[in-house]
């Protein structure tokens, strides 16, 4: 069986390297080994990476992959790190790599949005709405610029801004299905549609959901809506002293939320990760490795506090600013600080923009935060694959009541005390309807007991999490089997959506338990 199976590579890869050039069929081992390293322990063995550089290529790859039955696992630009980087869920898939899909096909300043390919990065995007003195911004993320704004859409990842919630923000796919079929969604798929760009829903069926956390097709193409940068704004920022008034802040800023008064996500960041992103874990005065004491924590920071809440308000016009801030200000006396606006005219004084600053992807002082555990300082480029930086996410999604929330930060604070890492939580808020809950476990992955505990941690958490009915907005490779058994006949369901797509089974064996 091994015999047939290597066979049946080699086969492909001959015909990958007719159709791709030889320098786009890379199999030296150098960068195999650099593929199959997340921030975490694998041990899948990738064989081949793939590098298409347009649509045609990617359907190509995938006729032959389907030919000889090979498996593949298609990545943007791979940063998917903390979740598992560009490392497949099963053993022995090619990765195809979609960074040479770069281009910014389709721009409108005034309807506010862009079609891209994969490969596109934030950084990119950035610049290219710079060059054309835009006054739109991407809703950036906190990991690095060098992320796909497409794939971030597909794995619904968090930004800030109005779309946040990127795959709210995203129709018009195209995507190249694993039979080499090319499909376009929305009204996309209609001669001439005006609308293609601008309306999520098309008429008929809305397919673009089967293409995002699954595994029916590689996406090739897609329209990101654009968010203004506010002509005027605050950003805000308070601090909740008492861990025991979170539940009140919690219940203070739903309404506003709901009613609109708050129109961007709102994050509340408690003690410990403000604290992994200022410094690393501080062995010199802990003289161990154990968890950090919150008493030590709270005498590293500037100013003590539990959680920091920060986000921006948007104005219409200059009279809405007074009565909003006060809204804001009423509603979180009981449980806050004083709320520190900071207007846009402030933030544009100081040397630049500060102001559209704050709606560009960053350097990331995030992703530093990966070698919170390391014994060696963050690099000015920092990439935590590469450095063996240990970090997984759990991200549980929680009702947004000061209860729910309550109940879930509690299960984090015992379960990571548990394993000996440090609590680490940002909450963000998106709609006042949930809160998505981010944990990172970040330890050292060179250290490889460490390595094994904090698998183990995340395990527990999700298990902890599920048995409270808080269940992850997203997966990693480490945890695309912790879900339950589903409600009803979902699994025969997904089961022929997956062969009706990848009649062969071809791609991202796994992942999404699809
Ligand atoms: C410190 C830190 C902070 C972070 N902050 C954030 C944050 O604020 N918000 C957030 O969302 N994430 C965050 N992340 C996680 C992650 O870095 C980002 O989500 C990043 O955008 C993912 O990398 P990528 O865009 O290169 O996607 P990729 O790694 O290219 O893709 C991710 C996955 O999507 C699938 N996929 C990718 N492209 C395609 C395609 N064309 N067709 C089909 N499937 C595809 C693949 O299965 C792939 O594994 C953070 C990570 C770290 C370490």
């Amino acid at each position: 069986v091994k015999h047939s199976r290597r066979a049946r590579l080699e086969a492909a890869l001959r015909l990958w390297r007719r159709a791709l050039g030889d320098d786009h069929v890379v199999t030296a081992a150098a960068a195999r080994r650099s593929a199959e390293r997340a921030t975490f322990q694998t041990s899948q063995r990738i064989p081949a990476l793939l590098r298409p550089a347009s649509r045609l290529e990617v359907q190509a790859c995938l006729r032959i992959a389907g030919r000889f039955r090979v498996p593949i696992h298609p990545v943007s630009c791979g940063k998917n790190w903390g979740y598992g980087s560009r490392v497949p869920v099963r053993d022995g898939a090619v990765v195809m790599e979609l960074a040479r899909m770069s281009r910014i096909v389709e721009f409108d300043e005034r309807l506010g949005y862009v079609t891209l390919e994969p490969g596109v990065t934030f950084r990119q995007l950035h610049a290219f709405l710079r060059r054309r003195r835009s006054r739109l911004h991407a809703n950036p993320t906190g990991s690095t610029p060098d992320a796909s704004p497409l794939a971030n859409a597909l794995e619904r990842g968090l930004g800030h801004g109005p779309l946040g919630d990127r795959f709210n923000g995203v129709c018009g796919l195209e995507v190249v299905l694993p039979t080499g079929e090319c499909v376009r969604t929305g009204f996309a798929r209609l001669p001439g549609a005006a609308a293609a760009p601008l309306h999520r829903w098309g008429v008929g069926p809305w397919v673009d959901g089967l293409f995002s956390q699954s595994s029916f097709g590689v996406v090739t193409r897609l329209t990101l809506w654009l968010s203004p940068i506010p002509e005027l704004g605050d950003r805000i920022a308070a601090t909740i002293g008492s861990a025991r008034d979170l539940p009140r802040a919690i219940d203070a800023l739903r309404p506003l939320l709901l009613r609109g008064v708050l129109r961007n996500p709102v994050k509340l960041t408690n003690d410990y990760r403000v604290l992994s992103t200022a410094t690393r874990y501080p062995r010199s005065i802990t003289k161990g490795d154990g968890v950090l004491p919150r008493a030590l924590v709270r005498a590293l920071l500037p100013k003590p506090f539990s959680w920091a809440l920060s986000g921006t308000l948007e104005y219409a016009t200059a009279r809405h600013r007074a009565p909003e801030r006060r809204l804001l200000r009423d509603a979180l006396a009981a449980s806050c600080g004083r709320v520190v606006f900071t207007r846009e005219a402030r933030l544009r004084g100081k040397g630049g923009d500060g102001w559209a600053e704050l709606h560009r992807p960053g350097v990331s002082r995030d992703v530093v935060a990966t070698y919170w555990r390391k014994r060696s300082a963050p690099p000015a480029e920092p990439d935590p694959d590469r450095d063996r930086c240990g970090a997984i996410w759990c991200s549980p999604v929680v009702p947004m009541t000061g209860r729910a929330v309550a109940a879930a930060v509690r299960i984090v604070e015992r379960t990571t005390a548990d394993s000996g890492f440090e609590p680490m939580i940002t909450i963000t808020a998106l709609d006042g309807r949930s809160a998505h809950l981010v944990i990172p476990i970040f330890f050292d992955h060179a250290v490889a007991r460490d390595d094994r505990r904090a698998l183990a941690c995340a395990r527990r958490l999700h298990a902890r999490l599920a048995r409270r009915g808080f269940f992850p907005y997203r997966l990693g490779v480490n945890s695309m089997r912790l879900l339950p058994a589903a409600n009803g006949d979902d699994a025969a369901f997904r089961r022929r959506l997956k062969l009706a797509c990848d009649p062969r089974s071809i791609l991202s064996p796994g992942r999404y338990a699809t």
